[in-house]
């Protein structure tokens, strides 16, 4: 069978998306896209060259018959509007990231899927379908660290346009907070966030770096640095300490050079580069387990999760205090939790 799948959203990542399914991927097909910039839904079409028909707007898309799921990728204080419209029309839906503006929104598509009775949202966290953090996660899960203590995180970028205010942590570090729980098998119970000396190289009233403490239910320690200014290059680190051994995240395959009176390899700068293989792995198994009726990946209650910790960080950064992270008991309706396929 084939998923014929409809797109709201046809901007950056939209398009990626659109072009994987199309060129790369196996089992879907395009049959349907949106955007509020029509115009451009048009073009993608033709330029894609796919045999898509432009919908008016999202629901058009959803309540199309001849859909049977659905990607959001539109901007993301959309994505609650368009995730419960799927919910209500029975259709799975992948979301980009952020599931919902808020963490009550998040939990308004929670409380809507379990009424709905079955599981139909994943979360566009692509970072759980890295190789190097599927290596990590099953050195650590098969104890070859022992138990683990602490974990040391940067997450770097050369820099950023368009960032505000607190996009450090609700856009950036989300990545962590999701990928991290899923390695430990854990969640969280406390914030602080720690300001080092601004870079003179941020954006005029940009905080950059800052440094995110979190502590699990296990008591595990993590420490992450977020800079995003760093000018060198895309650069994410992670080091799980264990009470026997250290494990760190892989490095993105590079050849190494010995050149010029230098041994050097090089480092990424665009972070499509450093994730391309997560995408094309994430929406993969998505569409086969879509195809058999099933749903593996970052759930509805992971999005609100990570919701919950990134405001208890923000809090944290304005207040300079540490911040309790309560959250409900996850439904037993999640209970097939951080399933790898
Ligand atoms: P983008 O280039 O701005 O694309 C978003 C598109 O959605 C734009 O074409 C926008 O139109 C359109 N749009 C906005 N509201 C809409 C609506 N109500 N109905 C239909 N279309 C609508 O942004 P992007 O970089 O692709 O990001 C899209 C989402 O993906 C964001 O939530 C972002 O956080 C997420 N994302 C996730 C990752 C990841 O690593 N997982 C990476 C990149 C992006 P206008 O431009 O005309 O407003």
């Amino acid at each position: 069978m084939t998923l014929r799948l409809g797109v709201i959203g046809t901007g950056a990542i939209g398009q990626d998306h659109i072009r994987r399914i199309t060129d790369s991927l196996t089992g879907a097909e395009i049959v349907a896209v949106t955007d509020i910039n029509a115009a451009q839904a048009r073009a993608v079409v033709e330029n894609e060259k796919i045999n898509a028909k432009v919908y008016e707007n999202g629901h058009d898309v959803i309540n199309a018959t001849d859909v049977d799921g659905i990607l959001v990728t539109s901007w993301g204080p959309s994505h609650e509007e368009f995730v419960l419209a799927s919910i209500t029309a029975g259709k799975p839906v992948f979301c980009e990231k952020p599931l919902a503006r808020t963490a009550e929104g998040c939990k308004r598509i929670v409380d809507a899927e379990i009424a709905h009775g079955k599981q139909l949202v994943q979360v566009g966290f692509m970072r759980r379908y890295d190789k190097g953090y599927r290596a990590l996660k099953n050195v650590v899960d098969n104890g070859k660290v022992g138990a683990p203590l602490m974990v040391h995180c940067a997450h770097r970028a050369p820099s950023v346009s368009n960032f505000s205010g607190d996009m450090a942590i609700t856009d950036a570090f989300v990545h962590e907070i999701d990928v991290l729980r899923w390695l430990l098998n854990d969640d969280y119970v406390s914030a602080q966030v720690i300001l080092p000396k601004n870079t003179t190289l941020a954006d005029k009233g940009l905080q950059d770096p800052h440094i995110v403490l979190l502590e699990t239910k296990q008591g595990i320690r993590i420490d992450t640095e977020i800079f995003v200014n760093c000018q060198y290059g895309y650069d994410i680190q992670c080091q799980v300490v264990g009470e026997t051994g250290t494990a760190n995240l892989p490095e993105p395959l590079s050849v190494l050079l010995r050149s010029e009176a230098k041994l050097s390899t090089e480092i990424l700068v665009d972070w499509k580069d450093r994730f391309i293989d997560s995408y094309d792995t994430e929406l993969q198994e998505w569409i086969n387990s879509t195809v058999k009726g099933e749903m593996h990946g970052p759930s509805a209650w992971d999005g609100f999760v990570v919701a919950v910790t990134a405001d208890a960080c923000v809090k944290a950064k304005h207040t300079g205090e540490i911040v309790p992270i309560t959250m409900p008991e996850r439904p037993v309706f999640y209970d097939k939790f951080f399933v790898l396929q």
